[in-house]
């Protein structure tokens, strides 16, 4: 047996981890290694909620690997010279890893590879958090596709899925005199400490991930297609961060729900598989995007949003989003749900998104940098998608003039006003008809429930019609030249 680095990165998990069933395969004396080394990320290095659950999850797989007989090695600094002193220490002659698709690391992996191999190391990479290569899909013409029913379909054209694999039992030891430094040397948690919020609303890790899956699949999927909208239920599976992080592989769920949908076979149990398939397809085509188009993190991908006459003044508008104070209850909502757990409802991002790029008009990347930082599942390929197809610069985006209308979306995905009760507590008592534009109820029925406009809640930052005319000659102005996108890097 020869000794070969497992270098764990967003694939913090023992099932279904192609590197590490390849490396043991190998029949190689494994020793797992994590490298903290933010600045690698090169200008969107994780955020602090990102840091909060990296700790949860890095602690939880040390602890599985020691369960097995093994021992996580955890190092900081920079990649390559952190290898190249492991190698040197325990003697490797082999990595393994799971790609990262995101550019930085992507350029970071590329130069790893190149100075091991320098040193006659064997690198073997995976792919073991997508269900597609990126890269390996394109149109008839030989492009990136752009639209989202055409990618998924060619997806499905490909061959099935691979069954999961299936966790080690036992590890190898690692050698003791191999030095790890500990998970809290690597100050990923807040200070001051403010994650009560996510401490209460999350467990992290690999188990944590399962569990979250089974629950999923044998509670609220059947119903995923009608309930998914609705952030007043537990309609979808909320596995967003365990999958950013690799604590379960796409495979892994599109394995389970399959399975599923293989026993309690129906018309319903179809459809319901078809649409949580198909947001799975959505996180596929980020990744896709991101591979063809590694700009869009930071432009848009329809280069006349370049030119968007954006508000100038808008940073008190960007606090009172930030903090939930818009004074439209579901995006307030939405945002201080954000605040506290770390995560935000799809249909809310959407809401919540559109209301600060088209009615405050403010530039989407505030929005994305915003979430970037306090989500924990704040993900470069699918926060861009997200953010751009809101902002209408992306690709297959909403449309610019589609501007969400938050007190008729309020209404219709949460029409008792639940979810707006639970995270705007001030308008916990308002009767359902105006919990969604409290100032329509009048000063005397507000004094009535407790409620002051402007000292308990605030009133609307921004006219709906008003500031929705502006987003349109806005987009007017922008919108004489034809749809420019760039034609993307061909595989
Ligand atoms: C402005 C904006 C920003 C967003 N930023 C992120 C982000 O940083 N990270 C992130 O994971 N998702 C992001 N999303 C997509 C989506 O909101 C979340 O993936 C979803 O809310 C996660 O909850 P869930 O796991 O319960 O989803 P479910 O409905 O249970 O879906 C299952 C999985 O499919 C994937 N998925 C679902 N919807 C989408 C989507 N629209 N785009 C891409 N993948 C999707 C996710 O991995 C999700 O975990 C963003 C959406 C918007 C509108």
């Amino acid at each position: 047996m020869t000794a070969a680095l497992v270098w764990f990165r967003r694939d913090l998990r023992l099932t279904d981890n192609p590197a590490l069933s390849h490396a043991l395969n190998d029949r190689q004396q494994i020793i797992p290694v994590f490298v903290h080394a933010p600045e690698e990320y090169g200008t969107w290095t994780p955020g602090a909620a990102s840091n909060w659950w990296l700790h949860h999850s890095v602690t939880a797989l040390a602890a599985a690997l020691s369960k097995r007989g093994s021992r996580l090695v955890v190092r900081c600094g920079s990649s390559i010279e952190t290898l190249r002193q492991l190698i040197s220490q325990c003697g490797a002659r082999r990595v393994y890893w799971n790609r990262c698709y995101e550019p930085a690391l992507q350029r970071r992996d590329k130069a790893v590879e190149t100075a091991l191999e320098d040193l006659g190391i064997l690198c073997f990479k995976f792919n073991g958090s997508l269900l597609y290569e990126p890269g390996s899909l394109q149109s008839g013409a030989g492009r990136p596709f752009r639209v989202f029913g055409a990618f998924w379909k060619a997806c499905q054209r490909l061959p099935p899925q691979p069954e999961p694999l299936p966790a080690p039992r036992r590890l190898p030891p690692v050698a003791p005199d191999l030095q790890s430094v500990s998970i809290e040397a690597l100050q990923l948690l807040p200070r001051p400490r403010w994650d009560a919020g996510l401490t209460q609303a999350w467990t992290v890790g690999e188990q944590a991930a399962a569990a979250r899956l089974a629950e999923f699949v044998s509670g609220a999927l059947k119903d995923y297609p009608t309930l998914r909208d609705r952030p007043d239920t537990f309609g979808t599976s909320r596995l967003s961060p365990h999958l950013h992080f690799g604590e379960l592989s796409p495979r892994q769920i599109f394995h389970a729900i399959n399975q599923w949908q293989a026993v309690t076979p129906s018309a319903g149990s179809i459809r319901a598989t078809e649409a949580f398939l198909r947001e799975l397809g959505w996180r596929e085509f980020a990744y896709h995007l991101l591979h063809h188009f590694p700009q869009t993190p930071d432009r848009p991908l329809d280069s006349r949003f370049e030119g968007f006459p954006w508000s100038r003044d808008y940073l008190d508008a960007l606090r009172s989003w930030q903090r939930g104070r818009t004074g439209y209850p579901i995006i307030d909502a939405g945002m201080r749900e954000l605040w506290s757990m770390g995560w935000m409802h799809n249909r809310v991002r959407m809401i919540a998104a559109s209301f600060l790029v088209k009615n405050l008009r403010v530039p989407w990347v505030e929005g994305e940098r915003w979430f970037w930082d306090t989500l924990v599942d704040a993900d470069l390929a699918n926060n861009t998608l997200g953010w751009q197809w809101s902002a209408g610069c992306g690709a297959d985006a909403a449309p610019y003039f589609r501007i969400f209308n938050p007190i008729l979306q309020g209404r219709r995905f949460d029409p008792d006003g639940t979810y707006v009760r639970k995270w705007v507590p001030e308008l916990a008592t308002l009767p359902a008809k105006s919990i969604h534009q409290p100032w329509v109820a009048g000063a005397p029925t507000l004094r009535r429930h407790g409620i002051v406009l402007d000292r308990d809640y605030p009133p609307p930052l921004v006219d709906l019609s008003e500031s929705r005319r502006h987003a349109l000659e806005g987009f007017q102005s922008i919108k004489t030249s034809p749809r420019k996108l760039p034609p993307g890097r061909v595989p």
